[in-house]
Order: C-alpha cells, then sequence, then structure tokens
C-alpha cells in the first residue's frame, strides 16, 4: 500500500475539527464555557463532565482540538480519536477525514464509511441570573467582613478617593459570599447578571492562591435552583454593565476585576473613563469585546507589565481602529520597585503611599452630559425609607445602581430574593428585601 504523502497528512490534520469527528462518532457534547462535554465513549460514563473536548477554535498551545477523559485517560486529537473510536489504522483515518474535509488523499478505499454529519444539538437557553442574588450578596457584603473589601478601604487613599469607595463598590455591584469570598458580578451590557466569581483574598490583597475561584452557579443552594448544566453560561467583561450608563467613556480593559476596582477609584472620573476586567491575561478575548466594538467605543488595554505583548497581538488581531494598547502610564511610572510582574494597580497603590503623582492624564475629556440622573423615584412611585445608616449621597448612589443595573423587574412571581428566613429578623436586610417589592410593585403598576 503507497504511503500517504505527509504533505496530504498535514493538510488533513490542520482541517480535522475535534468537536466535529466527535460528534460524527455518535459523541453528544454540549457547550461548557470555551469547551465542550459529553460521555465519555471509552467508558461506561454514567457523569457527563469527565470527558472534554477542547474545541479547534481553543489555540494549539492552549491544548486546543483535543479530547481527554479525566476517568479512563483516554486523550488526543481527531486522528488518536478515529484510531481509538473506530478502530481504523492511521492511514484509514486520514482516508477518513479527508472525505470529510473533501481533500484527496489517494485511491485505496476506505474501510469504513462516515456516518452522515448528525444535526447540531439545539442550543442551550442563555443562563439569566436573578438580579435579587447580587442584591443579596451586595448585603452580605454590607452585613459581614470580607476580607478584600477591608483591604481596599484600608489602602491610603487621599480624602476623595476615600470617600467615593463605597460607591465604587456599589457601581461595581461586588457582593460578599458566607464564607468571607468576594464576589465579582458578571452582569452584561443590558444589565442581566450572567455569572460571578468568587474568589478568597488574604489580608495583604493578594488572592489566596490554595483556593480556586468558584463560580455562583456551582455554590450549595444555587446550584440547584439555577441548574447550569441545562444552560449556556456567559461570561461578559466585569463592569459590563456600566456601559450604557456611561456612553462616552472610554473603556480601559484590565486583567483583574481588583485592579478595575482600585482604579475607578482611584481616578474617579466615570464620565470619561470606566475599568472593565477580563479576568487574566488569556481571557481577553475578541467575543468578548465585540459589544464594545458595536457600540463604536474607545477601548484602551492596560495589561500587566508581562502582558504587553499577548494583548498587542489580540489588538492587532481585532483590527478595530479605537482599541489600543496602553503602555504610557507604565512608561512613564513603572519603577524597578514594583517588579516585572507589576499590574497598574499596584502601581497606583505604591504611588499613593509615596504621594507620587502620575505625570499623564487618561481618558480624552470626552463630555460629561450623558450621565444618568442619581436615581430617585419617577412618576411619583413611593420608596421605602433611607435607612439611618446611610446618608443622602450613598443613598442616591445607591438608587442609581440600582437603576442600571434595571431592578424594576428584580422580582418576578415565584421569584423570591435568596433570602433565607431566618436573616429576615435583621432590619437591614428587612429593609433590603422591602426596596425591592416596592420597586416590583412600581413596575407593575407603570407597565400594566
Ligand atoms: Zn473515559
Amino acid at each position: 500500500m503507497p504511503k500517504i504523502p505527509d504533505d496530504i497528512v498535514k493538510r488533513v490534520q490542520d482541517a480535522a475539527k475535534i468537536e466535529d469527528v466527535v460528534s460524527d462518532c455518535g459523541v453528544t457534547l454540549r457547550k461548557a464555557g470555551v469547551n465542550l462535554t459529553g460521555l465519555c465513549p471509552f467508558h461506561d460514563d454514567k457523569h457527563d463532565g469527565n470527558f472534554i473536548v477542547r474545541p479547534s477554535t481553543v489555540p494549539e498551545k492552549r491544548g486546543g482540538n483535543t479530547y481527554r477523559c479525566f476517568v479512563c485517560d483516554k486523550k488526543g486529537g481527531p486522528v488518536t480519536f478515529l484510531m481509538e473510536h473506530e478502530r481504523l489504522s492511521f492511514p484509514d483515518a486520514i482516508r477518513w477525514l479527508g472525505k470529510k474535509y473533501c481533500i484527496e488523499v489517494d485511491n485505496v478505499p476506505l474501510n469504513y464509511t462516515p456516518p452522515p454529519p448528525r444535526p447540531k444539538p439545539a442550543p442551550l437557553p442563555v443562563l439569566e441570573i436573578p438580579r435579587a442574588y447580587v442584591v443579596r450578596t451586595m448585603t452580605i457584603a454590607q452585613e459581614q467582613s470580607i476580607l478584600f473589601i477591608y483591604w481596599l478601604q484600608h489602602l491610603p487613599w487621599d480624602d476623595e478617593q476615600r470617600a467615593r469607595l463605597q460607591k465604587t463598590l456599589w457601581m461595581y455591584c461586588v457582593g460578599g459570599w458566607r464564607d468571607g469570598r468576594v464576589v465579582f458580578w458578571q452582569i452584561d451590557h443590558t444589565g442581566v447578571p450572567r455569572s460571578a466569581k468568587l474568589m478568597k483574598y488574604l489580608s495583604d490583597g493578594h488572592r489566596d492562591k490554595t483556593q480556586h475561584p468558584g463560580w455562583i452557579y456551582n455554590q450549595d443552594g444555587v446550584r440547584q435552583r439555577l441548574d447550569p448544566d441545562k444552560h449556556e453560561i456567559l461570561k461578559p467583561l466585569f463592569g459590563s454593565h456600566l456601559l450604557n450608563r456611561y456612553p462616552k467613556a472610554v473603556v480601559n480593559i484590565v486583567e483583574s476585576e481588583k485592579t478595575a476596582i482600585i482604579m475607578a477609584n482611584y481616578y474617579g472620573d466615570f464620565d470619561s473613563q470606566i475599568w472593565l476586567a477580563c479576568g487574566g491575561l488569556k481571557h481577553l478575548q475578541l467575543d468578548s469585546l465585540q459589544p464594545l466594538i458595536d457600540q463604536g467605543r474607545t477601548i484602551w488595554l492596560w495589561p500587566d507589565k508581562d502582558g504587553r505583548e499577548a494583548w498587542q497581538t489580540v489588538c492587532d488581531k481585532l483590527g478595530y481602529d479605537n482599541c489600543r494598547v496602553y503602555t504610557h502610564f507604565f512608561d512613564t511610572c513603572w519603577r524597578e520597585e514594583d517588579g516585572d510582574k507589576a499590574d497598574v494597580a499596584d502601581i497606583a497603590i505604591r504611588m499613593m503611599r509615596t504621594g507620587d503623582k502620575p505625570r499623564h492624564t487618561t481618558g480624552e475629556g470626552q463630555g460629561a452630559t450623558d450621565r444618568l440622573p442619581a436615581g430617585g423615584p419617577e412618576n411619583g412611585a413611593t420608596l421605602p425609607p433611607k435607612p439611618d445608616n446611610v446618608t443622602d449621597d450613598e443613598w442616591a448612589d445607591h438608587l442609581a445602581i440600582m437603576k442600571a443595573i434595571g431592578d424594576y423587574e428584580i422580582i418576578h412571581p415565584g421569584d423570591e430574593p435568596f433570602m433565607p428566613e431566618d436573616e429576615m429578623a435583621d432590619p437591614r436586610l428587612r429593609w433590603m428585601r422591602e426596596t425591592l417589592r416596592q420597586r416590583y410593585k412600581f413596575n407593575k403598576r407603570h407597565t400594566t
């Protein structure tokens, strides 16, 4: 049997997509973040989630175009899958793929006929998390000591920065979990909560690296309610809900949620600049930037010091004129002592300590006229009284924020806020819940 030429083998391998091959062989896959999962075809699998397919859309160096089972440890690419699953020889696997992807391999008849492509499974509904969950975690952040927030409060802010910190935290809907983790909500630009990341921080402001970040939909008591396995889960950029609220602001994108919050509070001028976070060096992805591009926003990318090249590549691929990697801050403010892995917030904090001021301006002096008015009742609707321990300004801000995330529909019938009965004795929590009820009534009155 003549050997298949190397260049043909390479062409076939380049064309082959693991997700197609696995589904053609009868494995039903569903989306789980960037990956796909299904029941492992190599062992008697009862639990969807052990068999992971990293689709061909993921770059090769990040494990794209492969499959792996974490129980029986079968792994490989499209060719290996066919050899193992269909029991084909290597040349026959190449022929199988050649037939599927219309690449002429050779004249040797194939011992196996690929099945006709299966129809794609129906897309899953996209997960929408009730806004009451957001409010609930924000309440916990007020009530309980969350180390991350405690650390933020004790940074060497100047008076102005310190005065707006509570507002900044509210703007980002920063919440807490009962075990002390901070909750970073991922609310999309239309105001719908899509996900939230739960992270544990230490008292020095560093993340507790012994614990992986958790996701809200996987937490006890939440998982059953939201049933994430039956949904597609979106992860919009942290802070996306601010986009429509500040339509003229330059959109600065940093890696971590912590950095976004610190920089937002450091500069404060939300009308001219807002800060969004993608969650990490490798999480800046083209699809999450699409809503910003659709809005024609000016995007400045602020990678960590060691991430410039990677983000420049993303920026180049984007081919969007209003996006650039912003390095001026690093170029003018970075010092040896900040280290080679510094992010912009590390430098800002060091400057706060030493009293240095940044020798640059951000934003481009864009207009401040489109800012939403600071909340308050409309059309004579009555709101619950302001709690005693909240100032007028804080209250107005709170209302504006709740408006920004669209809480008019915050409680749907049968969709009670996530609040156990025993916590209802707390007056502050009762107030929060009452706020929600009032608003819901308000909404009903004006829509029917
Ligand atoms: Zn397996």
